[in-house]
């Protein structure tokens, strides 16, 4: 057996749907096309260390001549009710980036351990264009929602790679948009409008980088502020979005499975709930909130902002009281969108909440808001 083979059979078999190798030649189209989008961008394209490392694998790694592509299925069992439509199932996979003392990250790990016990050397700290490398390795073809899709598997899938100064056996490309004909549903269903051509996104009116990426000190104009209109349009997602692949005809076979449960996500189902989210106990947050959604939101203050959002979307009264809690939130980031939420709902007694909380509360954006709100109910 060669090399690449002993990779691939070794990558099946902690469970890996498809394996693929492409050389480590730079990702030019990739960056060429990111810098052409402008503003939209921006916050990926000022950093140029990051830059350096999406688009030029040789630049960080000279030796570097394959790179190893991974497509592990994290639809394999079912998403509990609970929990569709708030977060996305990536994150509830808790397989994208997952650290090495969970399960997903320990598959990885043992992968790298043993393309280096096989005499590789292997890049350290390489974040490539995952999509752009898959495709490149026959393992993927493109959606017009910009998602990687694997044959028999959909777009449900995580993408990792390795880099190694070994040269392997390429697989042919499938560098290609595969959806059928015509298709346009996710284009139609995007509520945010976020996909503005096939394959093209303007990523600052996607939901998922808004519930995610809006957090001070974040680069290129981003902030923990979401725009009103773009709040209306988040319904009740509060970590990612998957309306886009949901709509889907390519994923419609693994959607209308019946699949096995995840015993894990029924029992976070059982204790999940967005009033919960939004006035967060600690135990909530280490238990519930950090486990399925470590890697974007590093402060409780955000997953609360978001509740509050999607409760204001669910335009239930019946949530006053959990908003009228939230206005007393140490955080005022928490206590603005409980006052957003509150006129969203609106009614006489939302009404009632914030004329009250209006004569105590001392933030001026605070302030801001509940005269808005008071506007709209
Ligand atoms: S993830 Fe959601 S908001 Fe983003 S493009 Fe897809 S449907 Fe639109
Ligand atoms: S909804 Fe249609 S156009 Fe969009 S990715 Fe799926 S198949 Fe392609």
């Amino acid at each position: 057996m060669s090399l690449t083979s002993d990779i691939k059979e070794f990558a099946l078999d902690l469970g890996y749907s498809r394996v693929g190798i492409t050389t480590a030649d730079s990702f030019s189209e990739y960056a060429a096309i990111m810098q052409s989008r402008g503003a939209m961008y921006e916050f990926l394209v000022q950093d140029p260390a990051v830059w350096l490392e999406v688009s030029e694998p040789k630049k960080l790694m000279p030796s570097a001549k394959s790179i190893i592509s991974l497509v592990w299925d994290y639809s394999q069992k079912a998403f509990p009710e609970g929990l569709l439509g708030k977060v996305g199932r990536l994150y509830l996979s808790r397989s994208y980036n997952a650290p090495p003392h969970r399960i997903n990250g320990s598959r990885y790990q043992l992968m790298l351990d043993f393309v280096k016990k096989a005499g590789c050397q292997v890049g350290q700290g390489i974040f490539l264009p995952e999509r752009w490398a898959a495709a490149r390795a026959g393992v993927t073809t493109y959606g017009r929602n910009n998602f990687a899709y694997a044959a028999g598997i959909g777009s449900f899938i995580v993408l990792s790679s390795i880099v190694v100064d070994a040269e392997l056996e390429y697989d042919t490309p499938t560098v290609e948009v595969g959806c059928p004909e015509g298709c346009t549903a996710c284009i139609k269903a995007c509520p945010t409008q976020a996909i503005y051509e096939p394959q093209k996104l303007n990523p600052r009116r996607c939901i998922t980088l808004n519930t995610l990426f809006t957090q001070d000190g974040m680069p290129a104009g981003l902030s923990s502020h979401i725009s009103p209109e773009i709040r209306e349009k988040m319904g009740t997602w509060v970590h990612g979005c998957d309306v886009c692949q949901e709509v889907c005809p390519r994923n419609r076979e693994r959607l209308q499975a019946k699949l096995p449960d995840d015993e894990f996500l029924v029992m976070a189902s059982r204790d999940f709930s967005l009033t919960k989210m939004l006035n967060m106990t600690d135990e909530f947050y280490e238990t519930r909130a950090q486990p399925l959604m470590y890697n974007y939101i590093k402060e409780r203050k955000y997953f609360q902002r978001n509740a509050a959002i999607a409760l204001g979307n669910l335009g239930d009264p019946a949530f006053i009281p959990d908003l009228e809690q939230a206005m007393n939130d140490p955080e005022k980031l928490v206590r603005e969108y409980a006052a957003w939420a509150l006129g969203r709902i609106g009614g006489k007694l939302a009404k009632q909440v914030l004329e009250t909380k209006r004569n105590l509360e001392t933030s001026e954006n605070v302030q801001k808001e509940i005269e808005a709100a008071l506007l709209a109910v």
